[in-house]
């Protein structure tokens, strides 16, 4: 086994919307082409600039719940009123060929996924306090004064489930927060779990010395 095999890392990124999660996600796909963005199930339709297999496989809800019956999804949310899911096979192969797969998904999603995917590193992107997140939102301008409110309150609780994720990021600078992230990744690339047998095949090359 070389030094540089292993297996995959599965990075789950969560934040509220404003926090800087997709700026962050793209800089990492494009600086590390090792990983792959893990491709999700929607019921929701396609916008103009998205691809079918590309952004989402899109599908109807009837075919959404009968893959959800057969167990076709590592975790699954309604998210605004549409449903989401993460393939567990799919996932699964793309780790066991040593891809890293790079998941954008909800709080909820990210509960079931770390029990799906044991190992899954959980990252928690927060905005450095409520008035910038609301600045950022506005600076948008894609808000109504109702969807900005509700952006808040939906913020406030995914930022409830926080204490449970490996790492939180406050994104107040995003030079900084990208290097955060950068470092979290490289740290999680090397942990011994991703290559167990590595140090065994290394041993056999002292094997001779106690013969
Ligand atoms: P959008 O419809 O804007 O692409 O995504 C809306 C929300 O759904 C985002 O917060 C995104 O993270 C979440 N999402 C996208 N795919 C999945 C998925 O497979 N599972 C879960 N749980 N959430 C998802």
């Amino acid at each position: 086994m070389s030094s540089q095999q292993r297996s995959g890392i599965a990075l789950v990124i969560c934040a509220p919307s404003g926090a800087g999660k997709t700026t962050l996600i793209k800089r990492l796909i494009k600086e590390f082409p090792r990983f792959s963005f893990s491709v999700s199930c929607t019921t929701r339709k396609p916008r103009s600039n998205e691809e079918q297999d590309i952004d989402y496989d899109f599908i109807t809800k009837k075919e959404f719940s009968w893959r959800r019956d057969a167990g076709y999804f590592a975790e699954w949310a309604e998210v605004h009123g549409h449903f989401y899911g993460t393939p567990l096979e799919a996932t699964r192969a793309l780790l066991s060929q040593g891809r890293d797969v790079l998941f954008d998904i909800d709080v909820q999603g990210a509960s079931q996924l770390r029990r799906t995917i044991p190992g899954a590193r959980l990252i928690f992107i927060l905005p450095p306090s409520r008035r910038e997140l609301e600045r950022r939102l506005k600076e948008r301008r894609t808000e109504t004064p109702e969807s900005l409110r509700q952006r808040l309150i939906t913020a406030g609780t995914e930022m409830m489930q926080a204490y449970w994720f490996n790492t939180w990021i406050v994104n107040d600078d995003l030079e900084r927060a990208w290097e955060e992230l950068r470092a979290e990744y490289i740290a999680a690339s090397l942990s011994p779990s991703l290559r167990p047998a590595f140090v065994n095949s290394l041993l056999e090359e002292w094997a001779d010395d106690n013969a």
